[in-house]
Order: C-alpha cells, then structure tokens, then sequence
C-alpha cells in the first residue's frame, strides 16, 4: 500500500432518540427516521472527525414540517471557540 496520512481520529457521537422537541417551540416530534454523516471538525490542535448519528423528525406542530436534532459537533465547535 502506498504511504498515506493516518486517518484524522474520528469520534463516534449519537442523538437519536425516539423523539425530540421541535428547535423553535420545543412541542415533540416523532421519529422518522435516522440518518449518519461525518462532519469534520477540529479538536486538540488535530483535525478530527465526528461520527454522527441523528434523527430526523416529523414535527407535530405548525414551525416546520420536519427537523432534525443538532449535531453535537456544533457544540464541540463553540466548546472549541470559547477557548479559544
Ligand atoms: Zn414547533
């Protein structure tokens, strides 16, 4: 095999659960389904991957008709930029 950079870490993380609250007036939502995508991030001076997985929601309400929780990476970002 040809030489190649060590994969970035990656970080496997998980919000999915049965069901969440709507982001603009928190009323539940029920699952419809989940769904997994990396999103590259940085975290120690490294570039880092996070696994993640999300649902994806059918909103009872009248905001939007269906969302999706919020990665934890956005999180781990703004952790990141407060220290920053
Ligand atoms: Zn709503």
């Amino acid at each position: 095999m040809l030489t190649q950079r060590p994969p970035a870490f990656t970080i496997p993380t998980s919000c999915c659960s049965e069901k969440a609250p709507c982001p603009t007036c928190g009323k539940l939502g029920q699952r419809k389904g989940v769904l997994n995508r990396q999103i590259r991030s940085i975290a120690y001076d490294q570039v880092v991957y996070l696994d993640v997985t999300y649902g994806e929601y059918r909103a009872r309400c009248h905001c939007c008709s269906t969302f999706r929780t919020l990665p934890i990476g956005v999180e781990f970002k703004a952790h990141d930029d407060n220290k920053v």
